[in-house]
């Protein structure tokens, strides 16, 4: 094994341009330090290409193999910047280096230099992952090879640091959201029993001593029973949202017409008492959680029906499939909605009436939100002709899906 250092010699500047292949070679410092491992037999050609490149201005130091287990040792045992290896040793084939590096899972850029060398060997390397071949007699190319392959090599440094970072932030996400999510439980699900002393004792209070005391302390009292009930309302239902999140989704063949059915069964009181007229086309089968889609049909349909305007509630729900999802659509002939909260009444408690205005806490949409994003679609609201609503989702397609028609009022 021979370990050598070469001479500085007074480093000759040449200006580098980009490559053919746009990687641009002059970002590699000019005269930097080279730390190289050859893989070659014969100590003139090592001289040769090591006065090669310092001609060029690098300033090279390394080590040479010229077997399988001296490589192996030398890359394990030290950081090199290039291998410059010849690809016929007598005892070695030093296009082995390549598989060697694979194996070890190190990314040094390797440069195979020889005397001879067909096209397609060459390309047949450069697939393997050389990044070049240069013919020893044609060495003044050297130099411009080692700084293409450094350049590549930052470049795919750079990118791997990207990735890396990136899956971090993904990780440390995911990480927050769960965190949060676990918060949001216990402290909507452990708040419960002290809210619910809360609101039997005032309630105790009212029903005893409303009328006894003064107006004063009557209302009172009225506000107290008034914001526990409410906040009451508010955890349960922050732990039926959290709820949501934490559920196991049980994909299965499902039927929307079903679904909708079933939705509509729940919500019959409100259908009956606004004579309120439920219309679909052709609904298709998809794999998602039943009950939950279930959920998120009711409260479309359960919003379209008490934010009416002065005619009677007319819902149409439609389906269409579109590359690889089906998109739903609940559109009303309701009050509407105004396009600059297109977007935020799906945040949770998001409300743009008062409750005297209309009922509610504003937790529907957010649920449908979440359920719809657990099963790999979106939702949001688009705009159409006719005054009301109207509220897309997409599924991810079923292969086995089919549409059925039907109306029901
Ligand atoms: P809630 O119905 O309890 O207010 P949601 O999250 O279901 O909560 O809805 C949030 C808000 O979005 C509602 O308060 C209302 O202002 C608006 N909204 C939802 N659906 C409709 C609809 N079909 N027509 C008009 N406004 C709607």
């Amino acid at each position: 094994m021979e370990v050598f250092t070469a001479e500085i010699l007074s480093p000759v500047r040449s200006s580098v341009s980009p490559s053919a292949d746009g990687i641009d070679v002059s970002a590699v410092e000019h005269a930097r330090r080279l730390r190289l491992l050859l893989v070659e037999d014969n100590p003139a050609d090592v001289e040769l290409e090591l006065l090669t490149l310092q001609k060029d201005g690098f300033d090279v130091s390394g080590d040479v193999a010229q077997t399988a287990e001296e490589f192996t040792t030398r890359i394990r045992s030290a950081h090199y910047d290039l291998i410059l290896a010849d690809y016929n040793l007598p005892q070695w084939r030093g296009t082995e280096t390549l598989e060697i590096l694979c194996r070890e899972n190190l990314d040094i850029p390797l440069i195979i230099v020889t005397g001879y060398l067909g096209e397609e060997k060459a390309v047949d390397y450069i697939k393997q992952g050389a990044t070049d071949c240069v013919l020893k007699d044609r060495l003044a190319r050297l130099p411009v090879a080692v700084r293409r392959a450094l350049a590549e090599k930052r470049l795919r440094d750079q990118r791997r640091q990207t990735e890396e970072e990136l899956a971090q932030k993904v990780a440390e996400l995911a990480r927050s959201n769960a965190e949060l999510e676990q918060f949001a439980y216990v402290a909507s699900h452990d708040l419960q029993e002290p809210l619910r002393m809360i609101a039997n004792y005032t309630q105790l209070l009212a029903e005893r001593y409303r009328g006894k005391l003064d107006a004063q302390a009557d209302k009172y009292i009225d506000y107290s029973v008034g914001g526990a009930t409410r906040m009451q309302a508010l955890i349960q239902d922050l732990l039926k949202f959290s709820r949501v999140g934490r559920q196991e989704i049980e994909r299965r063949t499902t039927d929307c017409r079903v679904v909708v059915e079933q939705a509509m069964k729940n919500l019959q009181a409100a259908i009956q008492e606004s004579g309120a007229v439920v219309k679909w086309n052709g609904l298709p089968v998809v794999m998602a959680d039943p009950a939950q889609l279930a959920q998120v049909f009711q409260n479309l349909i359960a919003n379209a029906i008490k934010f009416h305007g002065p005619q009677t509630p007319l819902i149409q729900i439609d389906s269409e499939k579109k590359g690889d999802d089906w998109v739903l659509t609940v559109s009303d002939n309701g009050i509407g909605i105004p396009t600059e909260n297109w977007l935020d009444i799906f945040v949770i408690f998001r409300r743009l009436h008062t409750r005297v205005e209309y009922s509610g806490n504003g937790i529907g949409l957010s649920i449908c939100k979440k359920i719809i994003e657990r099963h790999g679609g979106k939702i949001w609201i688009e705009a159409q002709p006719n005054p009301g609503s109207c509220f897309k989702f997409t599924l991810p397609t079923d292969p086995g899906s089919h549409a059925v028609q039907g109306a029901q009022a």
